[in-house]
């Protein structure tokens, strides 16, 4: 399996069965707390970056190895932005004749300025963009965003986008120490979330390596500020770590690798999820992975994690084996 993984637990989607259509870390922004480093290339290009039909092979032999029950909702996600992928809504749709399971996006909501791409997003049920910003200053500090995709094109896409969906729009606000956790920045943010008007805000905090060494999660009391700033919707919502479905994976090695591309984990997180293997197995897989330069190291949060090679984090890998 190259494109689909899981399913995953997932605390806001249950047991999700990721679709990862795009190249690691192609994207239109450049996020200073992205887990999977810095982007490369940042472009707003829209292509077909892989086959869209091998990506629906793949959820197809997924859907067909699980049983009723087994998958809560596909999640169009993953190593870059899955909105980039040219064949998005054709997938969607294809999805959507197969099952009745869900359709979930999770996108940075950038390219949404752009009405071809809100109508891609139109037939899913779940859509779940990132504002953590609420001025064009904190925007460009935070996102770094390649020049076409500005803050004003995200927050009108947005609203043309609410007008238009019917689906769940729940909006991710990524919270940073002394980044967007003041009283003014939390006022801006949650103006723009009026004009919004999301079903629901789910407010997270760094807890995978940020791309950038400077950044920190917020303090208690900045958390609690953006509970109350942010309005009766908005909640705190933490990642689950539990075991994945690791269908699809013939070694521990593959299983590693195909985790940490979407989400770098530390050796104690990767034992849990990876419960199938002995721990021994995944110290033994993270081992040779390491020799053949296939995963690195990166330091973040006082936490040792393992990612892909192919990941940029400045001042975090260790060259050591
Ligand atoms: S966090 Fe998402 S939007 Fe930001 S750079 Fe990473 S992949 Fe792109």
């Amino acid at each position: 399996m190259q494109y689909v993984y899981g399913p995953i637990p997932s605390r806001r989607l249950g047991r999700s069965l990721g679709v990862d259509p795009i190249p690691l870390k192609t994207c239109n922004w450049n996020c200073v707390y992205c887990q999977l480093g810095r982007s490369m290339p940042l472009t707003n290009q829209r292509q077909e970056y892989v086959p869209r039909e091998a990506i629906l092979q793949e959820i197809a032999a997924a859907l067909a190895h699980h049983g009723p029950g087994e998958i809560d909702f596909i999640s169009f996600v993953g190593s870059g932005e899955p909105t980039l992928h040219s064949g998005l809504g054709w997938l969607i749709r294809a999805v959507k004749d197969t099952t009745e399971i869900p359709v979930a996006v999770i996108t940075n909501g950038a390219l949404l300025y752009r009405p071809e791409v809100r109508g891609d997003l139109l037939p899913a049920n779940v859509v779940m963009p990132t504002v953590s910003a609420g001025s064009p200053a904190i925007y460009k500090r935070i996102h770094r965003p390649h020049p076409d995709t500005t803050f004003d094109r995200l927050i009108d896409g947005l609203c043309h986008f609410r007008n238009e969906y019917s689906g769940q729009l729940w909006i991710e606000v990524m919270l940073m120490r002394d980044l967007n956790d003041t009283e003014l920045a939390l006022r801006d943010l949650a103006s723009v979330l009026e004009r919004i008007a999301p079903d629901q805000v789910h407010i997270v905090v760094p807890e995978r390596p940020p791309a950038e060494p400077w950044v920190k999660p917020p303090d208690e009391e900045g958390l609690l500020r953006a509970a109350a700033l942010l309005g009766p919707i908005a909640r705190v919502v933490h990642p689950y770590v539990d075991a994945v479905d690791v269908f699809g994976y013939a070694t521990a090695e593959e299983a590693v690798l195909s985790i940490v591309t979407r989400h770098p984990m530390s050796l104690r997180q990767l034992e849990q999820v990876l419960a199938r293997w002995p721990a021994e197995q995944i110290l033994a897989a993270v081992a040779t992975l390491r020799r053949s330069d296939q995963l690195h190291v990166v330091d973040r949060l006082g936490t040792r994690f393992y990612t892909a090679a192919p990941s940029f984090f400045p001042n975090g890998t260790s060259p050591e084996k």
